[in-house]
């Protein structure tokens, strides 16, 4: 599957996920750009890709911000001239029983996850819309479709991101651009390695697959949906959870 020449953006690029997603997009061609709140780590992240000889930006950038969106897509067209993919992959978790759960924590996971998402869309969908051709993928959950109960707050957001995925595919499917998210489950990254032995095995038993999945594993998926191999898909939610949702 091959992404030569594409420009892809990539918010939450420096670790995890993105980080995987953005060195799978550059080995398949990609000029990427991508963005995260911390300068010195998204720095180290697109250094690293360049001294691979990959084609690679990092921005400091928080998209829960308008200004700071806003930034980082002018900073992708003026450096590339162009933007073929939003990969709207940066999230936080701020988890607790809703009964419990601060003002703070509900709106920053909100905000962060869900408004930022929408925020990065909007920000690249006038050039998409100009050279009738785009793609739009967003990181959402299996939480957003299951539930999970401690996380009221992220999986409101997930859940959000496919209905704001939906909606912008019918918005735009006839201009070209297809919208589609992903589902995870259970990814080994920094997220998930804070779990204790026990919560460990019990999410274990709900995964058929018996395993975590790994960052390429939503990586691969991402790159298909970003080639022409995926033309004709829009408005999708592939879950990439072992099983679990089913
Ligand atoms: P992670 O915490 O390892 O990485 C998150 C990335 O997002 C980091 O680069 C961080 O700097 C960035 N980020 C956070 N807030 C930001 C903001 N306001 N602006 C810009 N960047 C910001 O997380 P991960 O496990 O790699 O998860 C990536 C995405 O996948 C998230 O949206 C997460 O909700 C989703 N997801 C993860 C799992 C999992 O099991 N790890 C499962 C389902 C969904």
């Amino acid at each position: 599957m091959s992404l030569d020449g594409k420009v892809a953006i990539i918010t939450g690029g420096s670790r995890g996920i993105g980080k995987a997603i953005a060195h799978s997009f550059c080995q398949a061609g990609a000029h990427i750009m991508i963005c995260s709140r911390s300068a010195n780590s998204i720095n180290q992240t697109a250094e690293t890709l360049v001294s691979q000889g990959y084609s690679a930006l990092g921005i400091q950038a928080d998209v829960s911000s308008k200004s700071d969106v806003e930034v980082l897509v002018e900073k992708t067209l003026s450096e590339f001239g162009q933007v073929d993919i939003l990969i709207n992959n940066a999230g936080i978790t701020r988890d607790t029983l809703l009964m419990r759960m601060k003002d703070d924590d509900w709106e920053t996971v909100i905000q962060t996850n869900l408004t930022g998402a929408a925020y990065c869309t909007r920000a690249v969908i006038r050039s998409m819309i100009r050279q009738k051709e785009g793609c739009i993928i967003n990181i959402s959950s299996i939480v957003g479709i299951v539930g999970n109960a401690g996380q009221a707050n992220y999986a409101a957001a997930k859940a959000g991101m496919i209905g704001l995925t939906k909606s912008v595919a019918k918005e735009v499917a006839n201009r070209g651009i297809r919208v589609n998210a992903i589902a995870p489950g259970f990814i080994t990254t920094d997220m998930t390695a804070e779990f204790s032995e026990e919560n460990r095995q019990k999410i274990l038993d709900l995964i058929p697959m018996r395993s975590f999945g790994s960052v390429e594993d939503v990586a691969e998926v991402s790159k298909f949906l970003a080639s022409s191999s995926a033309q004709y898909i829009t408005g999708q939610v592939i879950q990439v959870d072992g099983g679990m949702g089913m």
